[in-house]
């Protein structure tokens, strides 16, 4: 139904001559020239239909285009390494999480995780020795601060070990003492 350029009220077509007239302002207007009028509006709706027709067809077209070319990266690059290539990349990107996550595991499970070490260090004790005879031999420094550290952190229990050896001596000098006297007698 076409409607009035002028009021914006809906227009009725005469029946007695190619004219509408508005029902609110009794405006008249040529058959023609409404019609022309209503045809080019109907033509501008149509083509912004169209324009979002296309513009969605369009959206759905780049995002079929985007998994292709995903698919195609996967083929052609990811599966070209070996899978252990690909794992090494996989663990380089997302180092810093695997490595929480692993730690979390691991203090979920500590005495699973304590047994494993032993089982470790059994299997290979005598390469695990030779190494840190060889890492003690290559950075001597290395081992004398961690020692020195090691030192200062049982500082206490050394000195109750130092007061230990000393009474011991104590014990032993007095009864060579006593021993002497003994036999002196
Ligand atoms: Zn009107």
């Amino acid at each position: 139904m076409p409607r009035c350029p002028n009021c914006p009220y809906k227009l009725v077509l005469l029946s007695s001559r190619p004219k509408y007239k508005c029902a609110l302002c009794s405006k008249l207007y040529p058959r023609k020239e409404i019609e022309v009028k209503e045809f080019q509006e109907f033509n501008k709706r149509r083509r912004i239909e169209d324009a979002k027709i296309f513009d969605k067809e369009y959206k759905e077209h780049l995002a079929r285009i985007k998994e292709i070319k995903k698919g195609l990266r996967l083929l052609f690059n990811g599966f070209s390494k070996t899978p252990k290539e690909y794992r090494k990349e996989y663990y380089e990107k997302n180092k810093e999480k695997i490595l929480k996550l692993s730690r979390e595991w691991k203090l979920k499970n500590s005495e699973y995780n304590l047994m494993k070490k032993r089982e470790y260090y059994q299997r290979n004790k005598n390469t695990i020795r030779a190494k840190a005879k060889i890492r003690i031999l290559d950075n001597p420094e290395i081992e004398r601060q961690r020692q020195n550290r090691y030192r200062k952190e049982n500082r206490a229990t050394m000195r109750i070990y130092g007061m230990i050896q000393h009474y011991r001596s104590k014990q032993k000098e007095l009864a060579l003492l006593y021993l002497n006297n003994e036999l002196a007698l």
